[in-house]
């Protein structure tokens, strides 16, 4: 990225599966220069450098042909999830949308990644990222403190478990509060809830 430009990360929304659309890349394509490059992340976010005088514009073009627009930093990532494969309401699509449309973008002491599966399976990986929510047949389990990179990898623990959609939103709100409130600059939020004391998280998050 120069200073002249502004990294965006887009994807296509939650959905069955990380897609794209002609229509979506054709939008994408123009406003990139022909040796400009797009970064496929992990997170199912794609990076594009935007000049700094287009970014209104872009974000308003990607926007009405569906793409989602995040910020790129210190900030609650898009949540990443499993492909849905036995379908939308089966797999509670409408609950991680909400959980998406509340956290993506809000501003945190350091990225957090957040990850949603649908059924025990487990295909998001939930329990290897910072927030991690599993579908439990009609319920919903929270984890926090998972950690994918790294020697000293982590799997996230249990906050709330057995949650009703409402207490799953209320729990996330709440633990992005603690973790935005009393986290230190640049402390992942996997390691914040094990020096706060995972005790102690449940107990404010999930009362
Ligand atoms: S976690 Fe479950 S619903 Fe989601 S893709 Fe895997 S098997 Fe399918």
């Amino acid at each position: 990225m120069t200073e002249e430009t502004q990294k965006l990360a887009v994807n296509g929304g939650i959905g069955f599966g990380s897609k794209l659309n002609a229509r979506q890349l054709a939008t994408l394509a123009t406003y990139m220069a022909e040796d400009d490059e797009l970064e496929l992340t992990t997170f199912q976010q794609l990076y594009v450098d935007i000049p700094k005088d287009q970014v209104s514009e872009a974000t308003e073009a990607f926007r009405a042909v569906g793409l989602s627009v995040y910020p790129v930093g210190n900030f609650v990532k898009s949540l990443r999830t499993c492909n849905f494969c036995k379908g939308s309401e089966q797999e509670g699509m409408p609950v991680a949308k909400e959980i998406n449309e509340r956290i993506a973008g809000r501003p945190v002491p350091f990225t957090v990644r957040a990850a949603y599966t649908g059924c025990a399976v487990g295909c998001g990986e939930p329990r290897a990222n910072d927030i991690g929510v599993m579908k439990m047949k009609d319920t919903y389990n929270l984890y926090a403190g998972g950690k994918a990179k790294g020697i000293d990898a982590q799997l996230g623990e249990i906050v709330l478990e057995d949650a009703t959609p409402e207490e799953l939103y209320q729990a996330i709100d709440r633990l992005i509060d603690l973790y935005a409130a009393e986290g230190k600059k640049r402390e992942p939020l996997a390691k914040f809830v094990y020096r706060y004391g995972m005790d102690q998280v449940r107990a404010l998050v999930a009362p």
